[in-house]
């Protein structure tokens, strides 16, 4: 039996999906932008989709743009705010520590060239307050870019209150919400949003296909020169079977939310309820605002990477925090804003749920966990100090 728990990885493309995809591949094939009627049938889905699209997110249809997935919309929502920011001397962006590495390392790039960025502070409990951004925005800030939701310790960001506070000042404000959609209800009006991301492989839609959506009146640059695509601001023959497959998908999640979020929240809650008894273990994030299926946890005196080997050859997938930074030895640089110390770090395990999972999948990782984190420990040189007491208990 595999269980897999890394939905904040990737999800299962639902039947849905699946379905609505497979005409685009041999039936409407056509190029939306053929002027005969094979190209013009899939213009027309082309167009619905994005109806829809819009639709889930309260937008407009013409404030969606289509991108090969969430990295991309993260890239050109920021170099297009720092190129509008630059044409009035403004040069100034404000981001968090705990950006996906699609804003983060964007951002990098932008300071090489000049812009200058603020990384606020994420409190312990892996929250940023509208009151510091308030606080961290100058004359020459351009954009403030903060993520909806976290990816490794699913904390949700007050992002209405970020998005009034930009509004307020004249700031846009675009937010990374590709763990968000289609698990928590979203709308860029009311939210003051300016630009929002999404991806459809983390709601049950296909891999590689994504949005950007802008609020009318932003200028978007070009990260991919060609064609007239997307009207001119993103250039490519545009994937449809897989856009008819994340309006399926989208559509699906937020038809069904509340009742799948209910349902994974109470195996979320077992999960964390159970793995807190595991003696010198943290819960890192908070424990209400957060993603209804993310658990996050750090047990001391053990490294993740073997955590997650041992639990896999149980049939459980999990991940040890963000799946772009596993392989490398480094602790996660989310764990770490949130200011716990490198070697607790290094022992942290991400279960990320879906409705598919079960009780009884649950009952099998509170009995699988316990008994790794044992076995590892007591192979362990680092726990053997610890419980002689030469060195002391962090949690
Ligand atoms: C997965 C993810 C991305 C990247 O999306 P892709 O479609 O895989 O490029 C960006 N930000 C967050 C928060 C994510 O979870």
């Amino acid at each position: 039996m595999t269980i897999y728990a890394d939905n904040a990885a990737t999800t299962k493309t639902s039947k849905k999906a699946i379905e609505a995809m497979l005409p685009y591949f041999d039936k409407i094939y056509g190029n939306p932008s053929s002027l005969h009627t094979v190209g013009q049938e899939a213009k027309e889905a082309l167009t619905e989709a994005r109806e829809r699209i819009a639709k889930c997110l309260g937008a407009e249809t013409n404030e969606i743009y289509f991108t090969s997935g969430g990295s991309e919309a993260d890239n050109q929502a920021i170099v297009s705010a720092a190129v509008n920011g630059a044409k009035k001397d403004k040069k100034h962006i404000i981001s968090t520590k705990f950006e996906h590495h699609a804003v983060l390392h964007t951002l990098k790039k932008l300071q090489k060239q000049g812009y200058e960025v603020t990384y606020l502070d994420v409190h312990e409990n892996g929250i940023v307050t509208a009151n510091e951004v308030k606080a961290a925005i100058k004359p020459e800030t351009c954009l403030v870019t903060i993520m909806y939701a976290n990816n490794e310790i699913g904390t949700i960001q007050p992002i209405a209150e970020i998005g009034k506070v930009c509004r307020e000042a004249g700031v846009p404000f675009h937010t990374d919400a590709v763990q968000a959609v289609g698990h928590l209800h979203i709308d860029v009006k009311e939210q003051n949003i300016d630009m929002l991301s999404l991806s459809a492989h983390k709601f049950h839609g296909p891999k590689g296909v994504g949005a950007l959506y802008v609020k009318k009146g932003i200028i978007l640059s070009n990260i991919i020169e060609g064609g007239a695509q997307e009207r001119g601001k993103r250039a490519g023959t545009e994937n449809i079977p897989e856009i008819m497959g994340m309006a399926a998908a989208l559509e699906d999640a937020i038809a069904d939310l509340d009742k799948n979020s209910a349902y994974v929240k109470g195996l979320r809650d077992k999960l964390i309820e159970g793995l807190s008894k595991i003696p010198h273990a943290k819960i890192n994030g908070d424990l209400e605002k957060r993603l209804p299926g993310n658990v996050n946890i750090c047990f001391e005196g053990i490294e993740g990477e073997s955590l997650l080997l041992l639990l896999d050859a149980h049939g459980i997938c999990a991940s040890s925090g963000s799946a772009c930074t596993s392989g490398s030895l480094d602790p996660s640089h989310v764990l770490l804003s949130l200011g716990l110390p490198h070697e607790v770090a290094h022992g942290s395990l991400r279960l990320s749920l879906c409705e598919e999972n079960t009780e009884e999948e649950i009952d099998v990782i509170l009995e699988k966990v316990p008994e790794v984190v044992n076995y590892l420990r007591n192979m362990s040189p680092v726990w053997e100090d610890l419980e002689s007491g030469k060195k002391a208990h962090i949690i």
